[in-house]
């Protein structure tokens, strides 16, 4: 019996085939994550899906690699620490996430990936968002000769009241 020829999937053709199946599972938040993992140019592998559950399914939040690994051990996701950093590296290249450091020493991933600045609790190292209006950055120092700013970070330190 002579076997159907199968035609070359064309990048097209399973493009079209995503889009089908994706119109079919819009609102399944795992597909929405693989969909959003895909786009980005990032395999969904089994443990990048799971990492991505843990940072995006519950809004916008700054975390260290230290304590997504807390997360994930305690979700009954076994993923060595080395690869939460490798990870969490790879989404931020991929502009899914924002890497923020305090201090140049605590680096943080903010999921909110648009441009905006932060209130930093010290004692407890809380960061919270302030939306970009918010914040008046019109009376900088001048750049120096050869340079311009690219952008403007501000962290407003906070002390809680006794
Ligand atoms: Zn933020």
């Amino acid at each position: 019996m002579a076997q159907a020829k199968r035609k070359p999937k064309t990048r097209r053709s399973e493009q079209a085939r995503r889009k089908a199946i994706g119109a079919m599972l819009a609102g399944c938040p795992v597909h929405e994550l693989r969909a959003k993992l895909r786009d980005a140019g990032l395999r969904p592998t089994r443990q990048r899906v799971a990492l991505g559950w843990l940072l995006f399914a519950k809004g916008d939040r700054h975390l260290t690699a230290e304590r997504l690994y807390e997360e994930a051990q305690s979700s009954r996701v076994p993923i060595a620490l080395a690869t939460i950093y490798n990870s969490l590296h790879q989404f931020t290249e991929a502009g899914l996430l924002r890497e923020f450091s305090i201090d140049g020493a605590k680096t943080y991933f903010d999921t909110n990936v648009s441009h905006h600045h932060h209130f930093l609790i010290e004692k407890s190292n809380t960061l919270i968002d302030i939306p970009q209006v918010q914040v008046d950055a019109a009376n900088l120092p001048l750049p120096p000769a050869g340079t311009k700013i690219a952008s403007v970070d501000v962290v407003v330190r906070l002390q809680e009241l006794d």
